[in-house]
C-alpha cells in the first residue's frame, strides 16, 4: 500500500488529508502522529482550558467516525523518524515503514528551550495537551508564577493565572510586548490590561541563569535581581520541526520551503503549517507563520494539489488571542508600517489600529471589533485606497469601500 502519508495529525496534517479526499484523491491516506490521541485544538490550552472553561473531550477536532468515513487511517502514538525520499518510505519508531507516492510533512513547531532551565523542577513549556495537563495541575497549587517571554502564549498563560488569583510576573527582553507582530498601540494596550490585573511586566530584562531553591525556582536577572517562583512558564518562541525534512535533502530555511501550493523542492513531498516557510506577497519575502488559519489554509492548497487541483495559497495572514475581556484579532502583516490610525475607543476596549506602509493599508489589529477584521481582510487583499483619516473616522463607510473591490 502506498498513496498519501501525512506526518503530523494537527490542523495542517488533518486538513491536508481532508482536502485531498474532498478534491477527489482516491488512494489510501495515512496520518502518523507521535501524540497518542485524536487531533485536538491547541489555542484553548493557554486560555479556557487552564480556567476549566473547556473539557478535554471538547478539544477534539474530529472523532474516529469522521476519519473512518473519509477512509483516512490514523497511526497514533507513533513517531516518524526518517524520510527515505528516493525509496519513498517513512520510517517509524516502532512499526514497519510506510510507503508513499506523496508525502505531506505537517510536523508543526516545538517550544524553544531555555538552557538555564534544564534539569530544574517546575519549569513548563506549553505546546501540547500533555504540557497543558501538567501545567494546570501545578498551577492549582502554585501561588507565584514567573513567565519568561512576553509573547502570545506567555501572556495568555499570565492572564489565565492572574484570573485564578496567582501572583504573576512576566520577564520580557525587549522594550514592548510582541514587538515583531503587533503595533505599538496594541503593545501598550496589552501592557495596561495586564497591569490592571496586577501582573508585573519587567521590560528590557534578561534571564542570566536559574537555580533550584528548595521547591522553588530562582530566576537570576541581568540587573542582579533574583525572583522566586513556584512555577515558571517559558514562552520564548517556536522552532519548526523541519530537521527530518532537511536530513532527507529537502530545502529548509527557517522551515520547509514550499511554493504557493505547499510543494517543496521535491514534487512528491509537500508540507503545511508551522513547519513551513513560504513567500508572502505582502512583505515580499519568505516567512514562517504560527497560526491555525495559516496551517489550515496552506494545507487546503497542499491537499488539493495532491488530488491534481491547483488552489493558490495567498490568504492574508490572520491570528487571534484572548486575554481577560479582550478579544484580539490581527489581519495582515504590520512589519515596516509607517503610519497608523485608530478607529473606535481604546478607553472602551473596542478599537482597531489600521496600519499603513507607503500609503497602503497592510494590517489591522483589533480589540473587540470583529467587524473591522472581516472588512479589513477584503480591504487589504483588494489593495483598497484608504487614508488614515478615513480609517479613523467611524462614520466613513468601510463596508461600502470593500464592496467596490474585487472579491477575495
Ligand atoms: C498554547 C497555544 C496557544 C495557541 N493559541 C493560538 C491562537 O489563539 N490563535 C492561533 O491562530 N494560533 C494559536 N496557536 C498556534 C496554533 O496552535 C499553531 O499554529 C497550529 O497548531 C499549527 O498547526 P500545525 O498542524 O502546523 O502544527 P502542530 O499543531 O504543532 O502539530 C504538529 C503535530 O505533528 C506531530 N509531530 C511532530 N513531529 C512528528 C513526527 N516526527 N512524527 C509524528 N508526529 C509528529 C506533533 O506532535 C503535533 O501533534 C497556539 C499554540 C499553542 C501551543
Amino acid at each position: 500500500m502506498s498513496g498519501l502519508v501525512v506526518i503530523g495529525a494537527s490542523y495542517a496534517g488533518v486538513q491536508a488529508a481532508i482536502s485531498a479526499r474532498e478534491a477527489g484523491y482516491a488512494e489510501p491516506i495515512r496520518i502518523v502522529s507521535d501524540e497518542d490521541m485524536l487531533p485536538y485544538q491547541r489555542p484553548p490550552l493557554s486560555k479556557a482550558y487552564l480556567l476549566d472553561g473547556v473539557a478535554e473531550d471538547k478539544l477534539i477536532i474530529r472523532g474516529d467516525k469522521y476519519f473512518a468515513d473519509k477512509k483516512i487511517d490514523l497511526v497514533l502514538g507513533e513517531k516518524a523518524i526518517r524520510i527515505d525520499r528516493t525509496g519513498k518510505r517513512v520510517e517509524l519508531q516502532n512499526k514497519p515503514a510506510l510507503a508513499f507516492d506523496r508525502l505531506v510533512i505537517a510536523t508543526g513547531s516545538r517550544a524553544r528551550q531555555l538552557p538555564s532551565a534544564a534539569g530544574l523542577q517546575n519549569i513548563f513549556y506549553l505546546r501540547s495537551l500533555a504540557d497543558a495537563l501538567a501545567l494546570k495541575a501545578q498551577l492549582s497549587t502554585a501561588a507565584e508564577l514567573v513567565v519568561i517571554g512576553g509573547g502570545f502564549i506567555g501572556l495568555e498563560v499570565a492572564a489565565s493565572a492572574a484570573k485564578l488569583g496567582k501572583k504573576v510576573t512576566v520577564i520580557e527582553s525587549t522594550r514592548r510586548l510582541i514587538e515583531r507582530a503587533l503595533s505599538p498601540v496594541l503593545s501598550e494596550f496589552l501592557r495596561d490590561i495586564h497591569k490592571n490585573h496586577n501582573v508585573t511586566i519587567r521590560f528590557s530584562e534578561t534571564v542570566t541563569g536559574m537555580t533550584q531553591n528548595g521547591a522553588k525556582a530562582e530566576i537570576h536577572c541581568a540587573n542582579g535581581d533574583k525572583l522566586n517562583a513556584d512555577l515558571v512558564l517559558v514562552g520564548i518562541g517556536g522552532i519548526p520541526n523541519a530537521e527530518m525534512a532537511a536530513d532527507a535533502g529537502i530545502s529548509v530555511q527557517n522551515g520547509i520551503m514550499v511554493d504557493a501550493f505547499g510543494v517543496s523542492d521535491h514534487s512528491e513531498v509537500l508540507a503545511a503549517g508551522d513547519c513551513t516557510s513560504h513567500f508572502n506577497a505582502l512583505v515580499k519575502r519568505n516567512i514562517r507563520l504560527e497560526s491555525v488559519q495559516h496551517a489550515q489554509d496552506q494545507a487546503k492548497s497542499a491537499g488539493s494539489a495532491i488530488a491534481g487541483k491547483q488552489v493558490v495559497y495567498d490568504a492574508i495572514p490572520r491570528f487571534w488571542s484572548d486575554q481577560y475581556d479582550a478579544k484580539l484579532q490581527m489581519v495582515g502583516l504590520s512589519e515596516g508600517h509607517d503610519a497608523h490610525a485608530i478607529r473606535g475607543s481604546i478607553a472602551d476596549n473596542k478599537f482597531s489600529v489600521f496600519l499603513f506602509r507607503d500609503g497602503k493599508l497592510v494590517a489591522i489589529d483589533s480589540v473587540n471589533r470583529p467587524g473591522d477584521q472581516l472588512i479589513g481582510r477584503r480591504l487589504i487583499a483588494g489593495g483598497a485606497m484608504l487614508s488614515p483619516a478615513q480609517a479613523s473616522d467611524d462614520s466613513f463607510d468601510l463596508k461600502g469601500l470593500a464592496g467596490t473591490l474585487a472579491p477575495e
